[in-house]
């Protein structure tokens, strides 16, 4: 895809102890295991739409935009649609969702595993896959702190929360707030529709589909997904390498983005030379 993959990716380094690969043993899927996994969720006539189910009234209409043009541009060729509750109002009241008050945030959170049991049977038929999405806190179950999300493979659906990836939350005070907030947050959904893909963590670079432990984790790699991983997604959908990355570049001007819009910008001028 790029002979010049040295100078546009990093390769993937550990930087401390609390990172992700420090701390779990992720065997490295190269292509041809992606390409013989058996746990693929393969696109069919029927099932071939990217489902955002928006299960928070706080993600309001231009966040929600933002969310489906990128999850468009990043799943370059699938259709991607939003998704809302049937009824007005607090999704979490409607459903009778329990929670708690975190002990160290003093937040409100949300049972992780309720929400998923609400969602799996409102995953349409037409769906590749679902991800349902919030700004309230998670937790998984009553001995854990929290989670970032939760997913069922098998029903191609999951939950996540985006609000541990808001900067406020995790105490940084900075004007740029929002737009860092809604792009950890397309990050944060692209990845976890990743795995839907059965694309997993990625160990060779920086990368969109590596694990992360932390915010500060999250933040370094996100944003970019790397050659091994978009040659799966590209097996996976059948886009035009260039084609997508154009359409990335257009999305993320339009969208603010515009440290991602300068990279594609790079890349495609290198793209041009191979
Ligand atoms: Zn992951
Ligand atoms: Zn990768």
């Amino acid at each position: 895809m790029c002979e010049n993959a040295e100078t546009l990716f990093t390769p993937k380094t550990i930087q401390s102890s609390e990172d992700w690969l420090s701390c779990h043993e992720e065997k490295c899927q190269t292509f041809q295991a992606f390409k013989d996994s058996k746990l693929r969720n393969k696109i069919s006539k029927e099932r071939n739409i990217i489902y955002l189910y928006i299960a928070d009234q706080k993600i309001d209409d231009d966040f929600k935009q933002i969310l489906l043009s990128y999850c468009q541009a990043f799943y370059h060729g699938m259709q991607v649609n939003l998704m809302e509750p049937k009824v007005q109002g607090d999704f979490m009241v409607i459903h009778n969702i329990p929670c708690r008050i975190n002990q160290y945030t003093g937040m409100k959170q949300y049972d992780a595993e309720a929400i998923l049991a609400k969602t799996i049977p409102m995953v349409p038929k037409s769906a590749y896959c679902m991800l349902t999405v919030t700004l309230q806190d998670l937790y998984p179950r009553p001995s854990w702190n929290f989670v970032f999300g939760l997913a069922n493979l098998s029903k191609r659906t999951g939950v996540f929360s985006f609000v541990r990836y808001d900067p406020l939350f995790q105490g940084i005070q900075t004007p740029k707030r929002n737009l860092i907030l809604k792009r950890n947050a397309c990050g944060v959904m692209v990845h976890e529709i990743g795995h839907m893909f059965a694309i997993k963590h990625c160990t060779y670079y920086e990368c969109t589909m590596n694990g992360f432990n932390s915010y500060e984790e999250s933040t370094r790699s996100i944003r970019y997904l790397c050659p091994v991983c978009t040659k799966k997604l590209q097996l996976a959908i059948g886009f035009d390498t260039k084609e997508r990355l154009v359409k990335l570049r257009e999305v993320c001007e339009s969208i603010g983005f515009s440290e991602n819009a300068e990279y594609y910008k790079d890349f495609l001028l290198d793209f041009g030379r191979v």
